[in-house]
């Protein structure tokens, strides 16, 4: 299914606005032009609420999160950063595995399993794409998914 991109983000920043706006985040979100590219569109909207719920969970109040969407023909950039408490060096490695969530994490109040992450890269990869992260600690993180936009929806599991 061929699917407007900034449709489908547009989609999952309404359904966190709400925990956006409870904790005085800004929240920017930029795309550079109407790209389309073939997705399961439920699965890919997992993938950005998963990543912006831990925007959201990791960055303290009034911080920043900005969503950006790049593009060319072959290939669909989606970037999301935030100006959160960052990921340790030694945790970054494994922040995508099963039930892992990092000291800082851990040693919070706020709750989690260490899935969304797992699941996010899960949906990535049966799309044929790639995540990636980036941190900083004390001054935040940018996750990558980069989306081929070819016809690849075969290989993702039919609902
Ligand atoms: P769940 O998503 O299952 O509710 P979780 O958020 O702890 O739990 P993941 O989303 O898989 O699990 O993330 C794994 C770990 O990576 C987190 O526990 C946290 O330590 C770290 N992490 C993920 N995103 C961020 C972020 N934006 N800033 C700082 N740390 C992050
Ligand atoms: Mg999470």
């Amino acid at each position: 299914e061929a699917v407007a991109f900034d449709d489908l983000i547009s989609t999952v920043i309404a359904r966190i606005e709400p925990a956006v706006d409870k904790k005085n985040i800004e929240l920017t979100f930029s795309s550079s032009g109407e790209l389309e590219a073939v997705v399961d569109p439920k699965r890919m909207q997992q993938v950005f609420l998963n990543i912006l719920d831990n925007a959201i969970k990791y960055t303290p109040p009034a911080g920043r999160i900005g969503v950006s969407v790049t593009g060319s023909r072959n290939e669909i950039i989606t970037a999301i950063s935030d100006s959160g408490i960052g990921i340790d060096q030694a945790d970054e490695p494994y922040v995508f595995e099963r039930l892992y969530r990092a000291e800082k994490s851990r040693s919070r109040l706020q709750g989690g399993a260490g899935l969304g992450l797992t699941i996010a890269k899960e949906i990535v990869e049966l799309h044929g794409g790639q995540i990636s992260v980036q941190s900083t600690p004390g001054e935040g993180t940018v996750f990558t998914v980069s989306l081929e936009r070819g016809d690849l929806y075969e290989e993702c599991i039919a609902d």
